[in-house]
């Protein structure tokens, strides 16, 4: 009886095994990360060489510690939160700790987030106190019924998900402080912008993904731009301008100046050209970036990935501060345009 069995139960497990080994491999794909710090008018002079390296090695500790999540399997959504939360938590970048200081001397803090799989969204706007806005924005992804939360509400619905909060002093670096105040002297002298503080009103940190699923994901998180008034929102928040992923075509996140980045619909536009004009994410950023922002008169630039891991860090400024771990696993680590 048993031998009987044994002849049909080899051959179909046999066949098992070889129709097995010719599915293709789900779980397969290149996984890649690039993250942004800001872009602008970063030059050497404008750097000490201590900053220099420290900034470095906080984008270099940021952007390995997402790809170490996508490396054991995770999400691209978790990479994005891991590296973001980072930089948040420099005092380096325009995000969280550190972030630039509104015309009455407070921090007010904008994110975003975006899967790819699903074109989900979370968002928050002028908010103050949230150590991490980051995963605001995502609790609004995953808990909320909309995409956009504001001011004194997204504070309300962040202490009922126990986001953590921290008080004024935590956010601001005297370098902020300097900063704001620089720029109200001169605004009373009429006497434009000093240019070595330009590049701080650039500093928003950003993240895309894509995962060993092919599942994209992007965020963005600022303070938005120093001196700012009025509740003034920029790009950052704005799903299309700022932040914007789909699984079929790729994943941005955008610094720069934020009313040129509305207008453009920046990150939206990028993809929509992968999309109709079947551009690669470097062709399609290149034409966004360096011709029509460049037209308008709008300065900064984005990071993408695509869902097969191409990457593209592009602007139209002196500098980003940028990293990246590519589909070979290389790590690049850079500020200047020129390297
Ligand atoms: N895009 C941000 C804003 O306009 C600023 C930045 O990139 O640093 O709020």
């Amino acid at each position: 009886m048993d031998k009987f069995r044994s002849g049909p139960t080899l051959v179909i497990g046999t066949l098992l095994l070889f129709f097995m080994l010719s599915l293709p491999a789900v779980a397969d794909s290149s996984i890649a990360i690039a993250i942004h710090g800001g872009a602008g008018t970063i030059n050497k002079e404008s750097l000490t060489a201590e900053q220099e390296a420290s900034i470095r090695a906080d984008l270099e500790a940021a952007v390995k510690a997402g790809y170490a999540l996508l490396e054991a399997g995770g999400s691209s959504t978790d990479a994005v939160l891991k590296a973001i939360t980072m930089l948040e938590d420099s005092p380096h970048f325009n995000a969280g700790k550190g972030a630039v200081l509104n015309q009455d001397g407070n921090v007010e803090l904008d994110a975003s987030i975006m899967t790819g799989s699903d074109r989900n969204a979370g968002a928050i706007a002028g908010v103050y106190g949230v150590k991490n806005p980051i995963l605001l924005a995502h609790k609004v992804l995953t808990d909320s019924p909309h995409v956009l939360l504001s001011g004194e509400g997204a504070e309300i619905f962040a202490r009922q998900s126990n986001i953590q909060f921290e008080n004024a002093d935590y956010f601001k670096t005297p370098y902020r402080i300097e900063q704001l105040k620089q720029i109200q002297e001169q605004e009373k002298t009429q006497a434009g912008l000093d240019n070595s503080y330009r590049e701080s009103w650039f500093s928003t940190v950003g993240t895309v993904a894509v995962d060993k699923f092919g599942h994209v994901a992007a965020g963005t998180s600022t303070g938005g731009t120093a001196n700012k008034r009025w509740g003034r929102i920029g790009d950052s928040p704005i799903i299309g301008a700022g932040t914007y992923a789909d699984d079929r075509y790729c994943a941005v996140s955008a610094t720069g100046h934020g009313e040129y980045f509305i207008r453009a619909a920046v990150t939206h536009d990028i993809c929509a050209r992968v999309a109709y004009q079947d551009l690669s994410i470097n062709d399609a950023a290149d034409q966004v970036i360096n011709k029509d922002l460049v037209e308008m008169g709008g300065d900064g630039g984005v990071i993408a990935v695509s869902p097969d891991g191409e990457i593209a860090m592009t602007f139209n400024t002196p500098g980003m501060y940028r990293a990246s771990i590519d589909s070979q696993g290389q790590l690049t680590v850079a500020i200047y345009a020129d390297e």
